[in-house]
């Protein structure tokens, strides 16, 4: 199981998802989507829309929800 290494919060498949694409996609640490927002100047809000447009485009980064 990873944890954000900036806030300790356990990860999800989309904070994985979204710093692979953000930072490294070959990250082995990774920060969850709050963090990511903050690192880079954004919102939560704007990468979770970020998250479901790569989704949509079938980004094999981030897994299909049901
Ligand atoms: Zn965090």
């Amino acid at each position: 199981m990873h944890k954000c290494i900036r806030c300790g919060k356990v990860l999800d498949a989309d904070d994985i998802g979204c710093h692979k694409k953000l930072v490294n996609r070959g990250a082995t640490e990774f920060m969850c989507v709050p963090c990511l927002a903050e690192h880079f100047g954004s919102t939560e809000e704007k990468l979770r829309i970020l998250i479901e447009e790569y989704r949509a485009y079938g980004c094999t980064l981030f897994a299909k929800k049901e």
